[in-house]
């Protein structure tokens, strides 16, 4: 009977390594370089940064999210989700550990479908982390339903000829290449008739528009890039996968993605709490601590409720996940993670915020970052609602209809069926069963 809530002891020694590193080590560099985990190092930023990466490395922790083949540990997902669940409380500590997104989903759709050439091109590098890279899919006028995609890729001799818009290309201003998803085939279904693409940067037609920011930031100097792919020329040899792919590889990707943020949002999530809880043992109103009003302490209980049901979940997943080595099978349960992932944090943040007072509201603190993260949560790799349709779907799949007219469960029904069954054995007067 292996059902089992422990971690290994020599595991759970480089968790605590883990806790203590970041805390001492990676969390001050949220504080000196806030919002720069994308911008390549210089000098002065890489005498600290990479003497850390190197401790991580001698730890054997470096990108656990890839197999041994790829210079990676093979963790598999629930070691994964112990370890993300520490790195989620700082932004910088993904980079650090070599596991950021979106480079981890591009790594290992490049490590699933790339040839030997792409991956000594561009996977090498993005697992050293000597790069950055950018999944170019959502367009303008279309992101929760990619058969609206219309930016597409014509051969023309050997080389492939991009056109069209991408939205929300995260990372596009700092990244090396992109990987770009286009119409290949526009007289087939879309599932097959879209193919991904390997295009650098710098290749000529590659046209950020605007680097579009969250709330908060300057105008125009956001991580979000509006690009014009504007006859874009590539090589035979830069289609990922086969052509018709897309889908396919686009599933891959984001089944990982999505459980990753999963695991990182408990660990931004357990910090709100944290800060929750030691506010209200801290501060004093009307004769007492906050922690001894039932308010706060109704706050407290029921961020925790929240917190270990989501946390349990997601290890659940993992290790699902982990059983299966297959993220279709386990979509259903990826999808509900990814669903619940932005109440969670927007709750237990928003109750933290609140426990502060009007400290908690100032840019002192990092509540309204959350919740605004928390919004980001519900549409980045797609929109709850299609999240919640996926699941839903696949639940009523394990249900049939009512035979007759009546529920299966409706009480008459029940009530003469038991009668038929055991009314005449006990030589009961049944009627008011
Ligand atoms: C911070 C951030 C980073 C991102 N990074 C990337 C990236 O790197 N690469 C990339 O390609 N994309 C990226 N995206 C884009 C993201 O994948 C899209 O925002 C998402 O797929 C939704 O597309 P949309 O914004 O066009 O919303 P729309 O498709 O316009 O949907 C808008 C709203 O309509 C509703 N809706 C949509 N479909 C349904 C439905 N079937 N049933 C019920 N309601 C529905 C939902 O409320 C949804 O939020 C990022 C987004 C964010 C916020």
């Amino acid at each position: 009977m292996a059902w089992d809530f422990e971690t290994d002891p020599e595991y759970q020694e480089k968790l605590d390594w883990t806790a203590e590193f970041v805390r001492e080590k990676v969390e001050p560099l949220d504080y000196l370089f806030p919002h720069e985990q994308f911008v390549p190092l210089d000098d002065r930023k890489r005498k600290i940064i990479d003497p850390l990466k190197d401790e991580v490395r001698a730890q054997g922790l470096w990108a656990t999210h890839l197999g041994p083949d790829l210079g990676g540990q093979g963790f598999g997902q629930l070691k994964l989700a112990l370890l993300n669940e520490i790195l989620g409380r700082s932004l910088w500590a993904s980079l650090v550990f070599g596991t950021q997104a979106p480079d981890t989903g591009n790594a290992e759709i490049i490590a699933h479908y790339g040839t030997q050439e792409q991956k000594d091109k561009y996977l090498l590098p993005l697992l050293n982390g000597e790069c950055f890279s950018t999944y170019s899919m959502t367009e303008p006028h279309a992101g929760a339903d990619p058969t609206l995609f219309t930016t597409k890729a014509t051969k023309d001799g050997d080389e492939w000829v991009i056109n069209g818009w991408k939205y929300f290309s995260s990372n596009a201003k700092t990244a090396s290449f992109l990987i770009v998803m286009a119409v290949t085939n526009p007289d087939v279904s879309p599932y097959k008739g879209m193919s991904m693409f390997l295009v650098p940067t710098d290749t000529p037609g590659v046209k950020i528009e605007r680097n579009v920011g969250l709330w908060g930031e300057p105008m125009n100097e956001g991580w979000h890039a509006l690009i014009h792919y504007d006859e874009v020329r590539v090589p035979e040899d830069a289609l990922l996968g086969g052509e018709g792919q897309a889908f396919v590889i686009a599933q891959t990707r984001l089944g990982g993605g999505r459980i990753h943020h999963a695991m990182r949002t408990i660990g931004m999530a357990q910090k709100a709490f944290d800060m929750m809880c030691e506010r209200a043992l801290s501060r004093e109103t009307q004769g007492s601590l906050l922690a001894d009003k039932q308010f706060v302490q109704g706050y407290i209980a029921d961020s925790y409720a929240q917190l270990i049901q989501f946390r349990l979940f997601v290890l659940y997943t993992a290790w699902e996940i982990d059983k299966y080595n297959d993220y279709k099978r386990v979509r259903k349960d990826i999808a509900v993670a990814k669903v619940v992932m932005p109440t969670i944090l927007h709750d237990i943040a928003w109750r933290a915020m609140q426990v502060h007072g009007a400290l908690g509201t100032t840019n002192e603190m990092p509540f309204f970052g959350m919740i605004h993260g928390a919004g980001v949560m519900g549409l980045a790799d797609g929109p709850t609602e299609v999240h919640k349709v996926t699941v839903a779907r696949q639940l009523l799949r394990d249900h049939r209809p009512a035979e007759g007219m009546w529920p299966t469960e409706w009480i008459p029904g029940k009530i003469d069926a038991a009668r038929e069954k055991y009314g005449e054995i006990l030589e009961l007067e049944v009627g008011n069963l």
